[in-house]
């Protein structure tokens, strides 16, 4: 028996399926590059639910010619520092997902450093070609198309482009709310989903980006304890859903869908809402990054703190206060 290394194509191959579950998945890695370059304005352009294309267009950092090739390579990365793997403060590190969706789809990037010439490079299924010129505008465009063809067992797992939009559009909700900073235009099958400005404030994004009555129905959350800060809106408790969708949260700017979270949003409502009734919040939690580890996963959207009680016991009171506050404020006579 010998012992012989994996092919690389097959390693990526591997890792695809931990980092590209579905068109979402893929989706979130693409964004998070274009956030993760600094971009103004991101363009996400989605056929079929993502099945059949997603596009994601930046005015971001862009890639020069050299490193094209190397964007693909397995663990290749620009954002990590020298010495502390604690220092990042990108999404993204870990070098995985440009391979990795490139060894199940067919991948073309084009990009182009400001003062730089466009050059493009197209994988398909692994095999990637050399970079030819390109005319861009300066920034990235990455197009991937055929997801899971060549994987038939994966392929297969794949919902209706419905449910699969259903997931982009949820996912791209959530980074839009993170980065308020950022415009975000989201298109699917030529029609316009949203169109956001860059430099919005976080109220305004996110009431457009929630239920339209939320506003009116909500109050802030604003709370400061041994140096985490919790703010945000709460739905008040008669503004209540069927399902827990409605629920966003951000640890770090870096949206999270986490038990810890949700379980002490549901505490807090819990003396005030039917049991199959959900609040709806939008809640930003800022940590000392000592005091939280937000890469338990490569789908990062688990985060483990170091004290989750205090955690817990924050964003309960936070919420209960809010709402006591409403409660009185709306039980006073208006003043004559
Ligand atoms: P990671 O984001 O973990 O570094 P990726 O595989 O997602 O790994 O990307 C590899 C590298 O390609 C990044 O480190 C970055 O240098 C470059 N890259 C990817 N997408 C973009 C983009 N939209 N704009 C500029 N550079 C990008
Ligand atoms: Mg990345």
């Amino acid at each position: 028996m010998s012992i012989r290394r994996l092919p690389e194509n097959l390693v990526n191959r591997i890792a695809a399926g931990e980092v590209v579950e579905r068109p979402a998945s893929a989706l979130k890695e693409l964004v998070e590059n274009a956030i993760d370059a600094r971009s103004r304005r991101i363009a996400v352009r989605l056929m079929g639910g993502g099945i059949d294309g997603i596009e994601v267009s930046d005015d971001g950092c862009g890639i020069s010619r050299n490193e094209l090739p190397i964007a693909f390579e397995r663990h290749a990365t620009s954002k990590l520092p020298d010495e502390a793997i604690e220092a990042v403060n990108t999404l993204g590190f870990r070098g995985e997902a440009l391979p990795s969706i490139a060894s199940v789809a067919q991948v073309r990037l084009e990009s182009r450093v400001a003062g730089e010439d466009g050059w493009s490079i197209s994988v398909d299924n692994g095999r990637a070609t050399d970079p030819v010129p390109a005319a861009i505008p300066h920034g990235t465009r990455v197009r991937v198309t055929g997801l899971f063809e060549r994987v038939p067992a994966r392929r297969k797992f794949l919902r209706s482009a419905r449910s699969e939009y259903a997931a982009c559009l949820d996912l791209m909700r959530r980074l839009a709310m993170a980065r308020p900073d950022v415009g975000f235009l989201l298109e699917h099958d030529g029609r316009t989903i949203f169109n956001l400005p860059p430099d919005q404030d976080r109220p305004t994004r996110v009431a457009a980006l929630t239920d339209r009555d939320l506003k009116a129905n909500s109050i802030a959350v604003d709370l400061e304890r041994d140096g985490v800060v919790l703010g945000g809106i709460a739905g008040l408790p008669t503004f209540h859903r069927g399902i827990a969708d409605h629920q966003y949260l951000f640890v770090n700017g870096r949206p999270v869908k986490d038990r810890l979270l949700t379980g002490a949003v549901r505490g807090a409502y819990a003396d005030l809402l039917a049991r199959d009734r959900h609040a709806v919040v939008a809640l930003f939690l800022e940590v000392p990054p000592s005091e939280v580890d937000v890469n338990v996963h490569p789908a990062k959207t688990e985060v483990r703190f170091r004290d989750p009680q205090l955690v817990r016991g924050m964003i309960v009171s936070g919420l209960r206060q809010a709402i006591e506050r409403e409660g009185h404020r709306s039980s006073q006579p208006a003043a004559a």
